[in-house]
């Protein structure tokens, strides 16, 4: 049965650095569906300096995870707020076999289906190379690099005129945790969502475009 891309809810599994924020926004701006990136959420939350902000800064800044509790009861709220008949692409969630059992239960409550969920396979110098030279706008979020993906004017935001700046995140010692953190916590994820006949995996080099159309043809078939 063909699926309307527009109303789909897909799960993009991936390590730091594999591509899944690019991702998401290109499947936002191609196919309209709605972005919901928990890193975005939590960066929001500490820079207003909510609770959960003040609670989460901690965990995000040495790149360990925030609790589950903390991000499951994030998400009930968010995913709460769309109708069934809202496409969506949730990017960084789930990131633990508890979140990914919590999210089953969650659709179940208010009706959705996943249609999808897509590992993006990257090697790990190449995540490496990502990452550092990573760089991103604390006001609109828009993502840069300094080799690949450059502003027009070093420094600063195309989208919003900011000036672009290093997340913590993405420093060396940072980096090596968050590497560990996804092989021991989320990559379980990737046989949970095979066995539920779910995973479509796709080679994260290949560009954003190309990666859209392969996850249309998995999902839809060919276009004729
Ligand atoms: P990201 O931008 O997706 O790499 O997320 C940045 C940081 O936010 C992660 O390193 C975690 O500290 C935290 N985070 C984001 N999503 C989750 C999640 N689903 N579970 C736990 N922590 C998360």
């Amino acid at each position: 049965m063909a699926v309307d891309v527009r109303t789909m809810h897909l799960i993009l599994l991936g390590a730091p650095g594999a591509g899944k924020g690019t991702q998401a926004s290109y499947l936002r701006e191609q196919w309209g569906l709605v972005h919901i990136s928990t890193g975005d959420i939590l960066r929001a939350e500490v820079r207003e300096g909510t609770a959960l902000g003040l609670e989460a800064k901690g965990y995000m800044e040495s790149g360990a995870l925030v609790p589950d509790d903390l991000i499951i009861r994030m998400m009930e709220e968010r995913l709460g707020k769309l109708g069934a008949e809202t496409g969506y692409v949730l990017d960084g969630f789930p990131r633990t076999v508890a979140q990914a059992e919590a999210l089953q239960a969650m659709l179940e409550r208010i009706g959705h289906t996943l249609n999808a969920v897509v590992n993006i396979d990257v090697a790990d110098p190449e995540l490496i190379r990502r990452l550092t030279g990573r760089r991103v706008c604390p006001n609109c979020n828009a993502v840069y690099h300094i080799d690949t993906m450059k502003p027009k004017v070093d420094g600063i935001c195309d989208v919003c005129g900011s000036a672009l700046i290093q997340r913590k995140d993405d420093q060396i010692e940072a980096i090596t945790n968050r590497l560990a953190v996804y092989k021991s916590q989320t990559q379980p994820l990737i046989d949970f969502y095979q066995t539920r006949g779910l995973l479509v995996v796709i080679d994260g080099t290949i560009g954003v475009a190309q990666v859209g159309e392969k996850i249309r043809t998995a999902l839809c078939g060919e276009v004729n």
